[in-house]
């Protein structure tokens, strides 16, 4: 769907964002012929596209280690190489993302954690995943950590123990996160870098409830149908996590039963 509708790319947009192969890509070469071939359906919303703030920084995939920052906001911070905090942890997927992509604009921010926050919120095959391929680093300091990763030792050192303060308040003073439930004081410490890439098409094909895919005059154009990822105008600008398969399910059901009774 990305690549359908946005090419060429248009000015100012992030260069390098479309190279994650995320979202639903594959859709692309149905759709396109469904447009192109004089079908004449229509699309709607295309130029929504919802980001995954912590992908894999340098290839633009969702790895299994990505997934650590979307499941460890309670104990884990996010820094920039300056060693700050930029946003509250637990900020919504698009508020993370457009931080990083228009406001710190250099790649990458990091996940950082210590050693009992992890079992927490990933498994060991993961750690160990990662730290074997060098995607996730590891160090016995704070200040050995940040030489590793490239962030600023001093800025880290004083963020941690700014957010460790806070964790025994309970009251972020800077970013007003709501919950935190570890301090960062067990060696050895992470840090996870993490990038926003493609994570879902918001737009597509403009359908009916019945599935039924519509033409620009809005008319159903007879016998085709359409659900999930390739069709627009379901979740709005920025999906709700985990409810994109309840629309596939629901939505592909009902199209392939309507077809089903033609
Ligand atoms: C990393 C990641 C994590 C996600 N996590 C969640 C989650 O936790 N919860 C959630 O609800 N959603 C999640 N989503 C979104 C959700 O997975 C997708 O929206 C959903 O799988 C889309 O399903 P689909 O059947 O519409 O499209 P797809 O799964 O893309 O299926 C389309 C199929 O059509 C095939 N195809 C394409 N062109 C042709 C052609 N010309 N001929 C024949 N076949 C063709 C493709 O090969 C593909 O198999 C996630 C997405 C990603 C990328």
């Amino acid at each position: 769907m990305l690549r359908v509708f946005l090419r060429p790319e248009p000015t100012g947009f992030p260069k390098g964002l479309i190279a994650g192969p995320l979202g639903s890509h594959q859709n692309l070469i149905g759709t396109r012929k469904l447009i192109s071939e004089d079908i004449g359906a229509a699309t709607t919303q295309v130029s929504h596209i919802q980001l995954y703030p912590f992908a894999n920084p340098y290839k633009g995939i969702v790895d299994r280690p990505a997934l650590i920052p979307f499941t460890n906001p309670t104990y884990a911070i996010y820094v920039w190489k300056d060693g700050r905090r930029f946003i509250s942890e637990l900020a919504t997927r698009k508020e993370c993302a457009d931080y990083m992509m228009f406001t710190l604009k250099e790649k990458p921010t990091f996940s950082i954690f210590d050693e009992k926050a992890w079992p927490n919120f990933t498994k060991e095959a993961v750690m160990e995943e990662g730290l074997k391929g060098g995607r996730i680093i590891k160090a016995d300091t704070l200040e050995e950590l940040a030489a590793k990763a490239g962030i600023d030792p001093a800025g880290l050192k004083d963020t941690v123990e700014r957010y460790n303060s806070y964790v025994e308040t309970g009251t972020d003073l800077e970013y007003g996160k709501p919950k935190m439930l570890n301090k960062i004081e067990k060696p050895p410490f992470y840090a996870l870098p993490q990038w926003p890439s493609v994570h879902h098409t918001m737009g597509g094909l403009q359908v009916n409830v019945n599935t039924q895919v519509l033409d620009n005059k809005g008319n159903a154009i007879p016998g085709l149908y359409a659900a999930g990822e390739c069709t627009g105008g379901i979740h709005g600008a920025c999906r709700l996590g985990s409810v994109a398969i309840p629309d596939c399910i629901v939505f592909g059901r009902r199209a392939g039963k309507n077809a089903a009774a033609r």
